[in-house]
């Protein structure tokens, strides 16, 4: 057997045999047209027109994050900005395919050099191109293979157009060489819970038909794997399944400890399914994500009335509202429009609210008016703090609003390490592991070539854990994880070892963590927590907690 190496998606794990995407339409040829330009324009813009009415039916057809994807797509298809690029290459005599060919590749290298969010924006236009191209050329838009049995898929990336409308009795997993942890591959893979690694460079070496085990859980994919491999996978799915479909309960450990499991959010949409799964409150929303296409500040009323609808989707539950975090990979013009040559190092989070003080001002405002108005908890925090001033300012700020618990994210190693004075103002932290973990390891959390460094489970970063979770008791106030680290069912073990007494995560991961919880008692925690803080690194800290968890179950039988 040998592994590819990517980004896993979820913790499932699958296998099966691979069917392979058909490969983009060649480039149109840079031949002149034979036809006049009007005739030439009026191809385009039936073609395009085609496409963007296809896209939204499509969208109509999937409901939920898909329809906004692909809307978005069809928007793009008609962009007047691009469709006057067309139309300029047709009047210097170019035939419509490689007018659109061209101008399409033109705004594709404008979103690349934006990076973050945009950069991965860039394979949603590709796709768009490739439609318009195969209708104006009267041929099957390249789609989703339909081998005639289940199957692997394996592409460069997936389309919001394909992954939308994916047979999902078909599709066992899925696997691309190229998109990264927040492309629309990723995105749409985690919604529907699809197993899925993107961003393993050697996929493209996979051929039609051969097994593969594709394991989200460890970001890998198997090539020729032995009966013992496949066995130790179906065991783990198998597992899996039934954790899925175990009565849900709240949060504890063997011991009967509560551990409040809450959801990650980003839309008041994904609450209906957050509460479904089990979710007991709200542990992160994500209010940048609402306005991350928008070029001005959101109204207090649009704020109130979106607030408001996820309030109310948890009556007397806690919810945790995170003021905008906007820079790096979450860019919001109205907020910093900078250029920066490290913008995760720059005017983010927080610091950027704090240069607008008005807009982070409105946004309190707002919230208090949802809390008002509805019966949730409310809690509301500030990302990217990194000073002890910087806690206290917010924590001020947010009591002259009237919100009773005001906290901060501990998402830099600075205020991990000052974790005992943070909490002596703030009411309490939650971390974000994601950025900690990138910070911690000084690896960009977008980069795939460092990817191998953005590992949770770094002793550097469980020991910066440690520190906040001692604050926490030694102060009295609650630390919860809202980073990605949470949703991984053993590392939810090691932080709840380490102090912390909530877990926030997207929802689809609530039944693994669930379940793994019910495996150990607070004691145990805290030794599973102890063996992986010894360790040299990430990986070793995995093995130690893992035959840490064995030893306690074999004590226990
Ligand atoms: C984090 O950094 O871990 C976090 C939860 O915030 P985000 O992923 O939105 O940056
Ligand atoms: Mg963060």
């Amino acid at each position: 057997m040998s592994e590819l190496r990517g980004v896993g998606i979820g913790l499932g794990v699958a296998q099966g045999p691979v069917a392979r995407m058909a490969e983009p339409l060649p480039a149109p040829a840079d031949t002149a047209s034979t036809r006049d330009a009007e005739e030439e324009r009026a191809r385009a813009r039936e073609s395009v027109s085609a496409v963007a009415r296809e896209l939204e039916k499509r969208g109509a057809q999937a409901g939920g994050a898909a329809r906004d994807v692909l809307e978005a797509q069809s928007m793009m298809a008609e962009d007047p900005a691009l469709l006057q690029e067309v139309d300029a290459r047709i009047a210097q005599g170019k035939t419509a395919e490689y007018a659109v060919f061209d101008a399409f590749a033109s705004f594709r290298e404008q979103l690349t050099a934006m990076g973050g969010y945009l950069g991965e924006r860039a394979a949603d236009l590709d796709d768009v191109a490739q439609r318009v191209i195969a209708h104006l050329q009267g041929v099957p838009a390249p789609g989703v293979p339909d081998p005639g049995h289940p199957f692997v898929l394996v592409a460069r990336d997936l389309a919001p157009a394909d992954t939308a409308l994916l047979d999902l009795d078909k599709v066992l997993a899925l696997v691309t060489s190229d998109g990264g942890p927040t492309s629309h591959t990723a995105i749409l893979a985690r919604e529907k819970a699809i197993v899925a690694v993107v961003g393993a460079a050697g996929a493209t070496e996979l051929a039609n038909g051969e097994t593969v085990i594709v394991d989200a859980a460890a970001g890998v994919v198997v090539t020729d794997p032995s009966a013992e491999d496949l066995a130790r996978a179906q065991h783990r799915a198998d597992a899996r399944a039934s954790a899925a479909s175990a009565p849900i309960t709240p949060g504890a450990l063997a011991d009967g400890t509560l551990v409040p499991l809450l959801a990650n959010l980003g839309k008041p949409e994904g609450a209906e399914e957050a509460v479904a799964l089990g979710a007991e409150g709200v542990g992160l929303f994500r209010t940048e994500f609402l306005f991350l296409s928008s070029n001005s500040a959101p109204t207090v009323d649009q704020q109130r009335e979106t607030y408001t609808r996820l309030l109310e989707a948890f009556p007397g539950k806690k919810v945790v509202v995170r003021v905008l975090d906007a820079g790096a990979d979450k860019p919001l013009a109205f907020l910093n429009d900078a250029h920066e040559d490290n913008p995760a190092l720059g005017l983010r989070g927080l610091r950027a609210l704090r240069a607008s003080e008005d807009i982070l001002r409105e946004q309190l405002t707002a919230l208090a008016q949802a809390d008002a108005a509805t019966d949730a908890d409310v809690w509301v925090m500030a990302p990217m703090v990194s000073t002890v001033e910087e806690a206290r300012y917010f924590t001020e700020l947010a009591r002259d609003y009237d919100l009773k618990m005001a906290g901060i994210m501990v998402e830099v190693p600075s205020i991990a390490l000052m974790a005992d004075k943070a909490l002596a103002v703030a009411d309490f932290a939650s971390i974000g592991t994601n950025d900690l973990t990138q910070y911690t390891l000084a690896a960009d959390r977008l980069l795939g070539s460092v990817a191998a460094f953005q590992d949770p489970w770094h002793p550097a970063v469980l020991r910066l854990i440690r520190e906040v979770g001692q604050a926490g008791r030694a102060n009295g106030k609650p630390v919860g994880i809202c980073g990605e680290a949470a949703a991984d069912p053993l590392l939810a073990v090691v932080l709840v070892g380490l102090g912390a007494s909530t877990l926030s995560m997207a929802p689809t991961a609530l039944a693994d963590v669930r379940a793994s919880l019910l495996t150990q008692t607070l004691d145990d925690a805290q030794r599973i927590a102890e063996a992986a803080l010894t360790a040299d690194d990430a990986a070793g800290a995995r093995l130690a907690a893992q035959q840490a968890a064995t030893r306690q179950k074999e004590t226990q039988q």
